[in-house]
């Protein structure tokens, strides 16, 4: 039996499908430690197929739900299973997702508002078993499971994108609160009367951790620079790349350029101090932060590790009781994987 995961992005809908005997084992979150030699290496081979199509998100949330539909037949074909062997298929999206009426509330850039994603799934592609959920707690559950958090009991992930998600995951299962709103690590608040943020609110970690944040304050400071006339590599990498992106301040700051070294560190200090409070809530025992950023690697985790670990509450223990501080391991696969592990979770044991 298999099971298949659809992630639904502003940009793409991408579709996976995984065999149910490869993954049943590693669901109940203990199985994973016992077998731990080698827990990353299994991952890339538990997808066996995936596709992506366009979102093109002005079409309306039937037009593009019956395109999702069919690409979950297309990549069953293409693995070579026949549809009737799969049990179930894992919908998420980004936004407000009630997983028990499978009901997109509002998905932001997606024109999903209050759509029955469950209802028309299963409509669309005869399949009983459906589950729904938010596209971060999927990543999470995902990189729970299979990736970076593979075999600890209690596991935080936060993606950095254009803006912040996040779950944390404890002893298999993903924590959402009674109304499943909880895991909104990117709207709690660093800066108290700080800078505007997408939800309204003002000083939210996404307002300055975000990756539009870190371009934000590379363009301030290239127009402060300009202003002044201080010297400065930011324009011409800018330039090159046709444009300020997430990477042109760490991309000059590895050049020695002195402008781009104060953005990232205080990009990292804003990040550090995020961080820092949820492990003085959560104490996972791992954080792996994901999304593009996650490609600068130790030159975002070593100073974020140094701030945090002299930061946190319970700096004077032993270092080996430390949350590691790691990037997440399952790239962009992250969602459309742990939209089918929520599936297979939800309905694998059930007739
Ligand atoms: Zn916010």
């Amino acid at each position: 039996m298999y099971h298949i995961g659809i992630d639904l992005g502003g940009t793409n809908i991408v579709a996976g499908i995984l065999r149910e005997s490869d993954i049943a084992p590693l669901l109940s979150f203990r199985s994973c430690s016992s077998d731990d030699s080698q827990p990353f290496a299994f991952c890339g081979s538990c997808l066996l197929y995936k596709e992506s199509i366009p979102t093109l998100p002005s079409r309306s949330a039937e037009e593009i739900m019956a395109d999702a539909a069919s690409l979950a037949r297309t990549v069953a074909h293409s693995a070579g299973v026949d549809f009737r062997d799969v049990t179930s298929i894992g919908f998420v999206s980004p936004g407000t997702v009630n997983p028990v009426s499978g009901v997109v509330e509002f998905a932001g850039n997606v024109p999903f508002n209050n759509f029955d994603a469950k209802l028309h799934l299963r409509h669309n592609t005869g399949i009983d078993k459906i589950t729904v959920d938010n596209d971060a707690n999927a990543a999470a559950y995902a990189e729970a499971v299979v990736g970076a958090g593979c075999g600890v009991r209690d596991f935080l992930m936060i993606t950095i994108g254009t803006g912040i998600g996040g779950a944390f995951v404890s002893a298999g299962d993903v924590q959402r609160g009674f109304n499943f709103a909880g895991g909104e690590f990117g709207h709690t608040v660093i800066v108290a009367g700080g800078e505007k943020c997408t939800c309204g609110r003002l000083g939210c970690v996404e307002a300055y951790c975000s990756i539009n944040a870190l371009i934000r304050m590379t363009l301030d400071e290239m127009a402060r620079a300009d202003a002044t006339g201080e010297h400065t590599l930011l324009s011409d990498i800018a330039a090159k790349t046709s444009g300020v992106n997430g990477k042109t301040a760490f991309d000059a700051m590895r050049r020695g350029d002195k402008v781009a070294e104060s953005i990232v560190s205080r990009y990292i200090y804003y990040l550090s101090t995020a961080l820092t409070n949820y492990i003085n809530i959560f104490q996972p025992e791992i954080l792996a932060v994901g999304g593009g950023i996650s490609k600068e690697g130790e030159y975002l985790l070593s100073p974020l590790r140094r701030i945090i670990y002299s930061e946190m509450f319970n700096r004077r223990q032993r270092p080996n009781k430390y949350t590691k501080i790691v990037t997440a391991s399952l790239g962009g696969d992250a969602g459309v994987i742990g939209a089918a592990l929520l599936a297979a979770k939800e309905w694998s044991n059930k007739k």
